[in-house]
């Protein structure tokens, strides 16, 4: 099994993880995959990818399940938090 939070953590040091929306208790990233993104949300505490991972995963156990896209939001998530104080 790859190492998800590795994973995330090569994304967000390649800068491949954009803010798309930030608010308290609802913020937006988009995390690069080539061409395309992927979407990771949160909502109220609830995060969500639209990955494929992510989908099956979260389907079998709700809630249960951290894909490298949302791995790579939180850390993101750290330096919007750092910066905005
Ligand atoms: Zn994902």
């Amino acid at each position: 099994m790859a190492d998800r939070i590795t994973e995330g953590y090569k994304l967000y040091k390649n800068e491949d993880v954009l803010v798309e929306h930030y608010e308290p208790g609802h913020i937006i990233f988009k995390v690069k995959n080539k061409d395309d993104f992927y979407i990771v949300s949160m909502l109220y505490g609830y995060w969500n990818c639209d990955c494929a991972d992510y989908t099956y995963r979260n389907q079998r156990q709700p809630g249960s399940f951290y894909c490298k896209h949302l791995q790579a939001a939180q850390f993101k998530l750290l330096d919007l938090l750092n910066t905005k104080g």
